[in-house]
């Protein structure tokens, strides 16, 4: 069966991360790769109102192709894109977890291997700037250096993926790991796992799941 349309798919996404809870009003937006453009979501439309004609479409210098006003956070959308080749989509969200952890301007360390779904042995957390701001995206684009997540300052957080698929998921699994993190702290400073212990998991998530099959 065809996959669905990319503007259907970002529909689907924003409305799945309202239903896990991760996002919720307009807090959050999507951004999603097409040729050599990208589409991103409205700004401030809520989830209920948001359909696959509303998604703006932007070429890389800034301009919106049509109608639409773009989500705020367009320039970090548009330079992620610009910067990873590799990356297709990207979420950001204001989920509990991850954005509580910002607000404390803690990064993730490896205190569970699963940490490695980020690309390396930490998740980082960018400095703070104002929602929208060029400061903000450049800020973000650094913190995600070798990674596919990131948690910015006061804020939320940013997941990369190969596909929206892949990015939602990144974007579950870290506010999963932020709640276990969080929880972890409430009784003390949790274990680390050393760079050796990190470097095997990385390796080991090579040929882990489906990766790999024909
Ligand atoms: P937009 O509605 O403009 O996408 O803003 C939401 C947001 O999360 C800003 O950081
Ligand atoms: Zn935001």
């Amino acid at each position: 069966m065809a996959s669905p349309a990319p503007r259907e798919q970002m529909v689907a996404a924003a409305r799945r991360l309202d239903a896990l809870g991760l996002n919720r009003g307009t807090s959050g937006n999507i951004g999603l790769r097409s040729g050599d453009r990208f589409l991103v979501t409205p700004s401030g439309v809520p989830v209920d109102e948001l359909s696959p004609d509303g998604m703006v479409e932007m070429d890389f210098s800034g301009a919106v192709i049509g109608t639409g006003r773009p989500s705020s956070e367009w320039r970090i959308h548009r330079d992620i894109l610009d910067a990873r080749p590799d990356i297709q989509a990207v979420v950001h969200t204001h989920s509990r977890y991850a954005t509580s952890l910002a607000c404390l301007h803690r990064g993730i360390p490896p205190f569970h291997y699963m940490i490695a779904v980020a690309g390396g042995d930490s998740i980082r957390c960018a400095p703070y700037a104002l929602f929208g701001s060029q400061q903000l995206s450049d800020l973000a684009l650094q913190a995600l250096q070798d990674r596919k997540a990131c948690l910015l300052g006061n804020h939320g957080q940013l997941a990369l993926g190969s596909d929206l698929a892949d990015a939602l998921a990144v974007a579950v699994e870290v506010e999963s790991l932020c709640a276990q993190y969080w929880t972890a702290l409430q009784v003390g400073e949790p274990a680390l796992l050393t760079t050796s212990q990190m470097c095997d998991v990385l390796d080991q998530f090579k040929g882990y799941g489906r990766r790999g099959q024909t």
